[in-house]
């Protein structure tokens, strides 16, 4: 939900070590609200569905690189990211942080099928991303978007 203004997750927002008397909580404001604070997010789900993206293995023998994605892998699809993100409107067509750090867990695929996801994370994600980076800023799990797309980069010129 929205906590004083800032996106969070619930059950880590503590309210004695918050600022000031008042507490305004909102619900999401890029989510379909359903009641009171809840948010529908189901569009988080569908869009990483619709590109057949699952994550793969990780690769332990380059130690840089699994540190990354140890820590991408941590997303909790909590959707705080596409809530800051100035390029994210509802149901846009612009998938966000945690589509590109899942991207960046695809070690174990097939050729063909990174080659498939390369197209889509063009299309959903780097066609509409201004490298705000706003989405870390909220990120209660700490995954730099940067270090994503800086490997990501880094993999396509392989
Ligand atoms: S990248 Fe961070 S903010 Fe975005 S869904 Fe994953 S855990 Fe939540």
């Amino acid at each position: 939900m929205v906590i004083n203004g800032r996106p969070s997750l619930a059950c880590n927002t503590f309210p004695d070590k918050m600022k000031g008397k008042e507490l305004v909580l909102e619900p999401l404001s890029k989510f379909p609200v359903v009641a009171d604070l809840i948010t529908d997010r189901s569009i988080i789900d569908n869009n990483l569905r619709q590109v057949r993206l699952y994550i793969g293995e990780r690769d332990k023998n380059d130690r840089g690189l699994y540190e990354l994605q140890y820590t991408a892998a941590k997303c909790l699809k909590c959707g705080l990211c596409l809530e800051i993100c100035p390029n994210y409107g509802k149901g846009d067509n612009f998938f966000g942080a945690l589509f590109a750090n899942d991207t960046f867990l695809t070690h174990s695929l097939s050729e063909s099928r990174k080659k498939d996801l390369k197209r889509e994370y063009s299309k959903h994600f780097l066609a509409g991303c201004s490298k705000a980076l706003s989405c870390e800023s909220v990120c209660p799990t700490g995954i730099s978007t940067l270090s994503s797309i800086f490997s990501l980069a880094h993999s396509k010129s392989k």
